[in-house]
């Protein structure tokens, strides 16, 4: 039912809530949509988030006497939407704004650091599937919420609002316009949060995850062989090996990688384009335009994906499918993947049990997966 990507949203039950005290109903489509941050602990799990979210509805039970916790959704550390008073009923998050508004708020605090690219891209698709689902209005407004209050929230760091205040912050009441000037009065700020704003927003709009370059993760250069784009095909991948949760160990992973491919395989580089990252990232292998050593029959029109790890028993965490779909979303943004691509596992052309009967089951359901046996397939 979703357009592209549909978000993963851990319900109220999954991550053991306490019933509402009261409810009230939201009118929905709403017209706005408030950024919030939690100022407080944050985790990479669905068990840790879980406890997280549940302290925070505690706290504001008993000690704001709330009817429930305030927030409709709460984007975690691990890149999973969790339920808080969901779509349809009213928050307690921005006064002035609850009737009319759906609050989203990034676990964690942002003042200093950014949230991950995971979870922003979550808060991205949550949204965009509020719009499709007419929760949210599609013209909707995005906003701080110290757009609406003078307050820090959501962190001077989480670029979300911002991306949208100078195109339609600007539709807001005084009281919004005068809180973020108190709060950024200086000249020169404004103008950093203008180009920082715009910088991002074209980011965002291609919905392109976070790509650890090949400098970035310590490659040996090599020299590419270009390929034409746009390519119609997507391979995916696991790499049967190690995994990692860091972009520290994730690098060391595709370091290994690359020289297992030149030294055992006798490959000229890393074979696939993009490795996915147990921490959520994506690194970059021979990229968009250079022909893979990954999909026999297939290297010359098709960029090659890799889960790091092996999925033939456990799926990959919410956040690497997430930076996976993402990856195809930006490479038929930029044009180097058509945009009717077809998507495959690598059994699909070979009798391999790659990538793994637990992701294979997933990829199944991505838009345009295209399984059974290829033209060319050979045992
Ligand atoms: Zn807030
Ligand atoms: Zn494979």
């Amino acid at each position: 039912m979703c357009a592209a990507v549909c978000p993963v949203i851990v319900s109220r039950a999954e991550w053991g809530a306490q019933p509402p005290k009261s409810a009230i109903a939201l009118k929905v489509p709403v017209d706005h949509v408030i950024i919030h941050h939690t100022d407080g602990a944050t985790s990479d799990s669905k068990e840790g988030c879980s406890r997280v979210i549940r302290q925070i509805q505690k706290y504001h039970v008993e000690t704001k006497k709330w009817d429930d916790i305030g927030y409709n959704f709460v984007v975690g550390g691990d890149g999973r939407i969790y339920e808080g008073r969901g779509w349809k009923t009213l928050g307690s998050q921005a006064k002035g704004y609850n009737s009319k508004s759906i609050g989203i708020s990034f676990m964690g605090n942002y003042n200093k650091s950014e949230p991950s690219a995971a979870m922003l891209a979550a808060a991205k698709n949550l949204i965009d599937y509020g719009v499709l689902m007419k929760y949210i209005s599609s013209s909707h407004e995005i906003h701080g919420h110290k757009n609406v209050k003078c307050t820090d929230c959501p962190g001077a760091s989480l670029p979300f609002p911002y991306v949208f205040f100078f195109s339609i912050g600007i539709g807001l009441p005084n009281l919004a316009v005068k809180s973020f000037h108190r709060n950024n009065n200086s000249t020169p700020t404004m103008i950093f949060y203008a180009f920082f704003s715009l910088s991002l927003f074209v980011a965002l709009e291609a919905a392109c995850p976070e790509i650890v370059g090949r400098a970035q993760w310590g490659a040996k250069a090599v020299k590419p062989q270009a390929m034409a784009v746009p390519v119609s095909h997507v391979f995916i991948h696991h790499t049967v090996g190690a995994t990692c949760n860091s972009k520290e160990t994730c690098s060391k992973v595709a370091r290994n990688t690359q020289n297992d491919h030149i030294n055992n395989r006798k490959w000229a580089d890393i074979g696939y384009s993009f490795l996915v990252g147990g921490d959520g990232r994506i690194y970059e292998g021979r990229g968009w335009k250079a022909v893979g050593a990954h999909t026999y029959g297939y290297n010359s029109k098709a960029i090659g994906i890799s889960f790091m790890g092996n999925y033939d028993k456990v799926a990959p965490s919410a956040a690497m499918l997430n930076a996976a779909k993402n990856l195809i979303d930006c490479g038929v943004e930029k044009k180097f993947i058509t945009a009717n691509r077809q998507i495959h596992g690598h059994r699909d052309t070979k009798c391999t049990a790659c990538p793994g009967a637990a992701l294979y089951n997933i990829i199944q359901k991505w838009t345009g997966f295209k399984g059974g046996k290829l033209p060319g397939y050979k045992c």
